[in-house]
């Protein structure tokens, strides 16, 4: 049974999370808005206006192309691409074609295997989106409301190689799409779209056969999933001596199956020309500095030097780089903290990303500042308190904004780390319950959990656990 491998690349549209759309001063994201209300008279192509380039597109698709490692160019064009659909009102959309504004330029895709796959980008340009055609109860409707939102389309090579890669790829470009800022990249708000160009060859192969394109996935789930669908049929059809076609196919989301949109793929011809009401975009070299000024370290630079500098391990360095308020968060409170980095990673991991998840918030939002998150620990460390009502202190602080000192001493949560205190405590619960005590003593030590419980009950979780322990094994032993 001969072998083969797929053939993948991917096209995505990324809405840049500008303000305003790219040629006029309409609010550019529409998530949740009414339709066409937010249109003017230039996106919506009435005779007669004039595009104006919104300079905050070519910086975020220069910071977006200086992170991928493309060459920003010092000359790029605009340039009409025609053709007719209801939800193009100009009946050209302004792209860009052979003068792009960066070329070159790849992604690393470290995969859970352990392997890195390079990902090739052969364009990165800027354009304006179309509209959207809504049917409803048999009328088409026309949404202009995303006529001229900013985009990036961005082409990779034929350099992946499974679904799997496909998907980490997509995942590793929202990851880099937030870090940077460009773009919300939610997929299923629009943010970020994948078609997917798929072919299968014998293993070895270089060439480049047949391949068929799908349209419409909407996460990365199903990018996955469709891709791994295709590549499956496709092996089939080979199998069976059947000739793979240039389809198109489309992903629906509710059967989970790809159908055919388009069977015959023809080239087509979209007559570009320059566009003549924009000038050439001159990035010159004091913008284009200006501009990569703000270029950050970048995630997988900074996963390296996390696992270098902290000595996290990887799992951790992956998790805490996932987004950019967190590592910074995370940087912040090891400073602030002073010890062990991989006590704080443990105090991030498990319980502030709870917190994240279930409030919906990005480390940068929290009230629980990262100095806060250190002073927890500390106390913890110290035996002020236990590890419980430090744990439960984060959700206080978070809810009131008070410092963890002013909350301890407000409620009295210090621990009751006094001997003296404790004994009476132990000696208690003892005292309240004979017949307990008597199981244990005829052997059952299993009950000392039971008894460290009671004791911590009657505390009201104040109880240093250690001493407890120590203590009930003690007493309970001459009791
Ligand atoms: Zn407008």
């Amino acid at each position: 049974m001969p072998k083969y491998e797929a053939v993948i690349g991917l096209e995505t549209h990324i809405q840049l999370n500008t303000i305003s759309k790219i040629f006029c001063a309409c609010k550019a994201d529409s998530w949740e808005d009414p339709p066409n209300t937010n249109i003017c008279p230039v996106c919506t192509g009435l005779p007669g206006v004039l595009p104006v380039l919104n300079k905050v597109v070519v910086e975020k698709a220069v910071l977006l192309a200086a992170a991928l490692q493309a060459e920003p160019q010092p000359v790029s064009y605009f340039d009409r691409k025609n053709y007719f659909y209801p939800d193009l009102p100009k009946g050209y959309q302004i792209s860009q074609y052979d003068r792009p504004l960066a070329r070159g330029g790849f992604l690393d895709v470290p995969m859970p295997e352990g392997y890195t796959r390079r990902v090739n980008i052969d364009k990165l340009h800027i354009e304006e989106d179309a509209g959207k055609t809504v049917n409803q109860d048999g009328s088409r409707l026309i949404d202009f409301n995303r006529c001229g939102v900013p985009l990036i389309e961005m082409v990779t090579g034929p350099d992946l190689r499974s679904a799997d890669e496909a998907a980490q790829y997509l995942i590793r470009l929202r990851q880099l799409l937030r870090w940077l800022d460009v773009s919300e990249a939610d997929m299923e708000k629009g943010h970020l779209r994948a078609d997917a160009n798929v072919s299968i060859r014998l293993e070895g192969e270089q060439v480049l056969n047949t391949k068929t394109e799908i349209k419409n996935v909407n996460s990365i789930d199903n990018v996955r999933m469709a891709i791994s669908k295709e590549i499956e049929r496709q092996m089939r059809a080979v199998g069976a001596g059947e000739p793979i076609e240039a389809w198109t196919l489309q992903w629906d989301d509710s059967s989970q199956s790809l159908s055919v949109m388009r069977t015959k793929e023809t080239e087509a011809d979209y007559r570009y020309f320059r566009e003549p009401d924009l000038l050439p975009v001159h990035l010159d070299e004091a913008w284009r500095k200006s501009i990569l000024a703000d270029l950050p370290e970048l995630p997988l630079a900074r996963r390296e030097r996390f696992i270098a500098q902290y000595e996290l391990p990887e799992y951790d360095a992956d998790i805490l780089t996932g987004e950019r308020s967190l590592s910074d968060y995370f940087e912040a409170a090891v400073e602030a903290y002073g010890g062990d980095p991989k006590r704080v990673s443990n105090w991030l991991i498990n319980d502030v990303l709870r917190m994240l998840n279930e409030r919906s918030l990005a480390a940068g939002d929290l009230r629980l500042t990262p100095e806060y998150l250190a002073a927890i620990v500390k106390l913890v460390d110290q035996g002020v308190v236990n590890t419980n009502t430090g744990k439960s202190l984060l959700d206080r602080v978070q809810e009131s904004g008070r410092s963890p000192a002013e909350i301890i001493e407000a409620e009295g949560l210090a621990q009751v780390g006094d001997e003296d205190a404790l004994r009476a405590i132990v000696a208690e619960v003892l005292a309240e319950n004979p017949e307990q005590v008597a199981t244990y003593q005829g052997g059952k030590e299993g009950l000392l959990g039971w008894f460290l419980g009671q004791v911590m009950k009657k505390s009201r979780g104040k109880a240093d656990p250690q001493l407890t322990r120590q203590l009930l094994q003690e007493m309970l032993a001459k009791a």
